[in-house]
């Protein structure tokens, strides 16, 4: 999925909210800003489940998300 966004005069835009769902990034949450070539790629500072390598909310900052979790605790 492609979006156009303006730029706003500080230099902003906003991120679509299903951005923003798909990598589970929250108000407040930081992200990473890189440039290659003529791209800029913004991702999500979050932690990766060490098991499934999902990306967890940010303010959880656990090793290993709430699914993998409860499907050990149901084995
Ligand atoms: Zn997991």
């Amino acid at each position: 999925m492609e979006y156009i966004k303006a730029i706003d005069k500080l230099g902003r835009i906003a991120l679509p909210i299903s951005f923003r769902r798909k990598i589970m990034l929250s108000e407040n949450d930081n992200v990473i800003i890189s440039v290659e070539e003529d791209t800029i790629i913004i991702r999500g500072a979050q932690v990766k489940c060490k098991l499934c390598g999902k990306n967890q909310a940010q303010e959880e900052n656990k090793k290993i998300c709430e699914s993998c979790i409860a499907e050990i605790i149901n084995m």
